[in-house]
């Protein structure tokens, strides 16, 4: 059976409800910190503002948005700015690609092994991972059926987030009212 869905140390529960997200970025940049220092990298001033930028909230961004926004603090920065720091921060776990969106996330548990499923609002657009390492271990499993060698699996989801299902709720009883 599925388990029941956990991420932590931030709780997906918590993340898809209003939440304090300034601890959000908190947890990311001292996660960056922390992995940097292992790994003995160095996360530049450019890396950490795109960081900071992508993390900005739970949307995901894409690079031209991302250039847009840095060049606001610095007009200097060309896309080659943004591509060598998205390759820094995503191998170093602190980001993960939206394939289906071609756009890009924080990652909250980058200090911890997970294997995630990407659930994306097509209202609102933020994206949140879900862990559901279950779900790749069956799939890589089912692929040996097919004598098939997985290199790589992107779980990705569409829908709409628990906030805007209880926003549209609240929009639709609003308009029921209006009627009767
Ligand atoms: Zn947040
Ligand atoms: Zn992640
Ligand atoms: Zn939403």
């Amino acid at each position: 059976m599925a388990n029941k869905i956990t991420i932590k140390p931030v709780d997906s529960e918590q993340m898809m409800r209003r939440h304090n997200h300034s601890d959000c970025l908190k947890h990311v940049l001292q996660a960056a910190e922390s992995i940097c220092l292992a790994r003995n990298i160095r996360l530049t001033q450019a890396r950490k503002r795109v960081l900071e930028l992508i993390c900005a909230s739970h949307q995901a961004i894409g690079a031209y948005q991302l250039l847009d926004q840095l060049k606001q603090q610095d007009n200097k920065a060309k896309p080659a700015t943004i591509y060598r720091a998205l390759d820094f921060l995503m191998d170093a776990g602190l980001v993960h690609k939206v394939e289906s969106l071609n756009a890009y996330i924080g990652c909250l548990s980058a200090d911890q092994n997970h294997h995630s499923a990407i659930l994306i609002c097509d209202h609102c657009h933020n994206a949140y991972e879900m862990d559901a390492r279950h779900c790749y271990d069956a799939l890589h499993d089912n692929s040996k059926s097919f004598g098939f060698k997985p290199s790589q699996v992107i779980i990705e989801m569409h829908g709409i987030c628990k906030e805007c299902s209880s926003r549209m709720g609240i929009i639709n009883q609003s308009v029921d009212e209006d009627c009767f």
